[in-house]
């Protein structure tokens, strides 16, 4: 309830920006007392939010924290159907995808999102590691119920890479396309990975958790050595500063267009929408299979599930699903 009305206040004081709000008004809007709304700015102001307070005047907002609040995010996506429940916001973890899978056990519904600063198990696809640094990433994961066959499932991953895709775009990021099945990369190197669990039963799927993490000012000196030539973050590779909000609202905003889209049964479109960002098909790949052998080819397209079709160079035509392989080779 606190966190609502300290983004209704937010959204008011955005909206008068760069003008004075009146101190009547936001309390003839919220029916609360003078005090009441001077305390809250004060709140605001310990964010970091940079407020400046007339007697006669009112307030008004010179400045945004560069951070991240559950009440700022709350005001940005108040247009939003499917994330109208609370943010957790957390300043270390072991796993987002882990503490959300307790409260998607709880029920809790879709839309519903877990961040953190700092992940001590951040993982990737079959069981590899994360990294991310407090202040410089955005690890966050979203809760989706997703009303569609199991069969289905296996195009979240890639929606999830079509949604970070549409968003770097939208902020000017040349450069980026999706590696099969879920990479995001610019120019080649890897700026966003994805993880999907899913939790399913006979009955369809209960939940999936979309894990994700994107590097948005991080030093690339600052990887550990195993991928630094192969990563790189938004400001590395584009040389400008990013707002982590921005990007994180954009994203989220693009998530919930695509889920709406396949919740509705347009699969096709989001094949469409994926096969736009994709770099893979056409490509030479290796393919790394789980009992470790390597087979390469080349990379032909996508099934109606998402899966990769590969020209193997032994002359034979191959279907691989992204749970049992990791595609190693990808040229930029
Ligand atoms: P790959 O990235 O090798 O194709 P994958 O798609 O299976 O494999 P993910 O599950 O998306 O990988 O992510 C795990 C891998 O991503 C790790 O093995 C590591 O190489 C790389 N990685 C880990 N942290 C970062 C980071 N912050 N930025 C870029 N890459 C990272």
């Amino acid at each position: 309830m606190a966190e609502e009305t300290q983004s209704q206040l937010l959204a008011a004081l955005r909206e008068a920006q760069p003008d004075w709000v009146t101190s009547e008004f936001l309390r003839a809007r919220e029916e609360v007392s003078r005090a009441a709304i001077s305390k809250r700015i004060r709140k605001l102001t310990d964010l970091g939010y940079d407020i400046e307070s007339s007697p006669r005047k009112g307030y008004r907002l010179l400045a945004e924290p560069s951070d991240l609040t559950a009440a700022d995010l709350k005001g940005l996506l108040a247009s939003s159907t499917m994330y109208q429940h609370p943010f957790e916001l957390l300043p270390e973890t072991g796993s987002t995808n882990d503490v959300l899978r307790v409260r998607a056990e709880e029920g809790a519904p879709e839309g519903t999102v877990v961040l953190a600063e700092r992940q001590h198990q951040g993982r990737g696809r079959r069981g590899r590691s994360w990294i991310g640094e407090p202040g410089d990433s955005l690890l966050f994961s979203v809760l989706l119920r997703p009303p569609v066959p199991p069969g289905q499932g296996t195009l979240i991953p890639l929606l999830a890479a079509t949604a970070v895709y549409r968003a770097l775009g939208e902020m000017g990021v040349e450069g980026v396309g999706i590696k099969w099945p879920n990479d995001v990369l610019i120019h080649g190197r890897k700026v966003c990975g994805i993880l999907c669990e899913m939790s399913v039963s006979l009955e369809g799927i209960d939940y999936a958790i979309l894990g994700m993490g994107i590097n948005v000012s991080t030093d690339p000196d600052s990887f550990p050595e195993e991928f630094r030539e192969v990563a790189c973050s938004l400001t590395s590779s584009t040389g400008k500063d990013f707002s982590r909000r921005d990007v994180w609202v954009a994203i989220l905003k693009h998530l919930e267009t695509l889920v709406k889209q396949l919740w509705s049964g347009d699969r096709a479109g989001i094949l469409e929408a994926w096969r736009e960002g994709a770099v893979t098909p056409g490509q030479a790949v290796d393919m790394h299979l789980a009992d470790g052998s390597v087979v390469s080819g080349t990379a032909v397209g996508v099934t109606e599930e998402g899966a990769l079709t590969v020209d193997l160079d032994d002359g034979t035509r191959r279907i691989f699903h992204s749970g049992e392989v990791s595609l190693r080779k990808a040229a930029p």
